[in-house]
């Protein structure tokens, strides 16, 4: 339990929880209720001082959404073969060998048996750009859970950076992050086929039944629009809150007191990739969209507080994150 392992932590670690389970149940309920809700935006367009009873044919009315839960099912299973197979590719194709990174891949077995983590096959992805570099978590039931670094990660972050971000994805892992994103991933791509089966069919229903039937489809987008809006709001905020738990994940393997390493390590990663100064990678930009919490905002929630010096570095701790190229 997270909750009674960091004790430093507890509140934060309560609210998270919460986000995360209020945030699926909202996400499945929208999903669940969206015929409903669509539906009563139908039943308000059909008052007498608006459109009136009989604007389009029942026949019609009724099979706008009649496939809205098979996309559902299509959706989810198209996610999972696609995590699947990916999942093969990975191993098959990006496994790390024995002597690639080997201390790393040492530090990887230790963590995921301090962790509790099935020991996950390392992947290496060296064929990205230059600038892309990271480190990512996967898993799957044929094949296991799988960490992935991508570009130089490996040389560029210090050990201890290394420990915590490892650490980090291998929290992941362990609370099935990857699945949950699986089932909310289908629900927004079900969401996204059932707005575009309407605007694909808009031409074609417009011939047969006429612009009384183009109106109401119109009027049915606009209302899937607003509700995939909420959903996909509810995902990041689904997401962030599970990075926040991942990051407690990390401290509770790799220690609070060299939390810092955590923070500096994502510094790292993302100076690495955009070449901002430091002070602007700890600019919070507060998006509702994001998938991941502002850094400082990460920092913060581990008790650490960022401070941007006069020469746009930043303090974190003990360490000035510092420099143009790198520090
Ligand atoms: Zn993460």
């Amino acid at each position: 339990m997270l909750w009674s392992s960091v004790p430093q932590l507890r509140w934060h670690v309560t609210q998270q929880v919460l986000v995360t389970w209020v945030a699926i149940a909202a996400m499945g309920l929208l999903f669940w209720y969206q015929p409903a809700i669509v539906g009563y935006a139908h039943g308000f367009l059909a008052h007498e001082s608006l459109l009136g009873r009989g604007f389009v044919s029942s026949e019609f009315a009724d099979k706008v959404l009649a496939n809205y839960f098979s996309y559902g099912w299509w959706s989810l299973l198209v996610a999972w073969v696609t995590l699947e197979a990916g999942g093969f590719f990975l191993v098959w194709r990006y496994k790390a060998k024995p002597d690639e990174y080997k201390d790393f891949q040492e530090r990887l077995q230790k963590l995921a048996e301090e962790a509790g983590v099935r020991p996950p096959t390392l992947i290496v992805l060296r064929t990205m750009g230059a600038r892309i570099l990271n480190a990512a978590a996967t898993q799957s039931i044929l094949s296991g859970p799988k960490v992935i670094v991508m570009g130089d990660i490996v040389e560029l972050l210090t050990d201890p950076e290394e420990t915590y971000v490892t650490a980090h994805e291998l929290s992941h892992i362990k609370h099935l992050d990857i699945v949950a994103g699986v089932f909310i991933g289908a629900g927004n791509s079900a969401i996204s086929i059932q707005k575009w089966a309407i605007l694909s069919s808009a031409v074609y229903e417009l011939i047969a039944f006429g612009w009384r039937a183009v109106f109401y489809l119109g009027a049915t987008w606009v209302m899937l629009s607003l509700t995939h809006t909420l959903y996909k709001l509810l995902a990041a905020a689904q997401s962030r809150s599970r990075e926040y738990l991942a990051d407690v994940g990390a401290v509770k393997v790799a220690g609070w007191e060299g939390r810092v390493h955590l923070i500096t390590g994502l510094a790292r990663i993302h100076h690495a990739m955009t070449g901002w100064r430091p002070f602007r990678i700890f600019h919070r930009t507060g998006n509702i969209f994001a998938t991941h919490p502002d850094i400082e905002d990460r920092a913060q929630a581990l008790k650490l507080e960022p401070q941007v010096l006069a020469d746009g570095n930043v303090q974190v701790g003990d360490i000035v994150i510092a420099g143009y190229t790198g520090w």
